[in-house]
């Protein structure tokens, strides 16, 4: 049972700063990155104002058309499949976001979804998709399940409950994607933000104008908020020589050895020196396999102690913190518009 405390705190905070995210939505770009400070600032001062205010609801189905096919690569049978783009988004969300999470947080996760295809409808990828516009792999594109998989893996009860709902968070908002100046953008969406997600640029070397590092407050259910990973100093040396095999570095003095240089905006290790060489927090979260590239290093005699923060890149939706704040009751289109900076929503069809 919640404290009554942290559900007053949390109402009054919503009261507060949904007036504030509507209003700033409708602003221009410059006006819309002061959103996040006003956020912060709320999270600071609750408690102080008790008003309650009306929250406004927009409805953005404005169009009622058709859905479009799609041609979509089927990786695993080889084959190119046209299939209705709802149809194919149904088999996408039960994929990539569990369905237990609450319903504005699936719809934000469908309009994702959709808009990934939009977006690669726009710009096609060159290679791995013989001429269709996704696949069916995660690692590529997104993952996608058929109707006949998810009632083979999940079983009739969990279809009933739960593809029941996947339906209706992609029923709902047919046709619907996230749009900056007019044009679909890239969604990229992660689990956990460390509470804080990161600029495209410092993440992936190409800046977007709407992945911008946010404040990300609503983090802290998911599993993944914190998590360790231990190696000892001598497996430490191993696997940095297995990618580096001319590094210099001693284990007698490794405390000497490694130091976070910097930080990137979203928290996450910019450069950090690893012996006679500078890595970054991507490489060292690749090669110790970390949940993500925000860690603090400690020592601890003969080990090295890697104390994680968040999973996943950091950059776009944290997936957890679209949960976070459908739980304090923001809707789909709030929470897009939140970790989308400078976005709106369009109905296509
Ligand atoms: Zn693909």
């Amino acid at each position: 049972m919640k404290n009554p405390l942290v559900i007053l705190a949390g109402l009054v905070f919503l009261c507060i700063s949904v007036p504030v995210i509507l209003s700033t939505a409708f602003y221009k770009d410059s006006e819309i990155s002061s959103t996040n400070e006003n956020i912060k600032i709320n999270i600071e001062t609750k408690g102080e104002k008790e008003e309650k205010q009306e929250k406004e609801v927009i409805n953005y189905e404005t169009i009622d058309e058709e859905s479009p096919n799609i041609s979509i690569y089927n990786h695993k049978a080889g084959v190119i499949e046209s299939i209705d783009i709802e149809t194919y988004l149904y088999g996408v969300l039960s994929g990539e976001m569990s369905a237990k999470f609450n319903i504005e947080a699936l719809k934000a996760q469908a309009i994702a979804a959709r808009t990934f295809v939009m977006n690669k409808k726009e710009n096609p990828v060159s290679s791995g998709h013989k001429n269709a516009v996704v696949c069916t792999n995660y690692k590529h594109c997104q993952e996608y399940k058929s109707y006949e998989e998810l009632k083979s893996t999940n079983g009739t009860q969990w279809m009933e409950e739960y593809y029941t709902k996947i339906k209706k968070a992609v029923d709902e908002t047919k046709g619907q994607i996230i749009v900056y100046e007019d044009k679909p953008i890239l969604p990229l969406y992660f689990s956990t933000s460390s509470g804080k997600t990161e600029n495209s640029e410092e993440v992936f070397s190409t800046q977007y104008p709407y992945l911008k590092s946010v404040e990300s407050p609503y983090d802290g259910q998911s599993p993944k908020y914190t998590s360790q990973v231990v190696v000892s100093k001598s497996d430490f040396i191993n696997n940095i020589k297995k990618s580096y095999p001319n590094i210099s570095i001693k284990s007698s003095n490794l405390k000497e050895d490694i130091k976070i240089l910097n930080r990137n905006e979203g928290g996450s290790v910019g450069k950090i020196k690893v012996g006679d060489k500078e890595l970054t927090g991507v490489n060292i979260r690749s090669i110790f396999n970390l949940n993500s590239a925000n860690f603090e290093i400690e020592f601890k005699n003969d080990n090295i102690i890697f104390n994680v923060k968040g999973y996943g890149h950091g950059v776009g939706m944290s997936q957890w913190g679209a949960e976070g704040m459908a739980e304090e009751g923001f809707l789909y289109y709030e929470i897009l518009k939140y970790y989308y900076t400078g976005t709106e929503i369009k109905d296509l069809y």
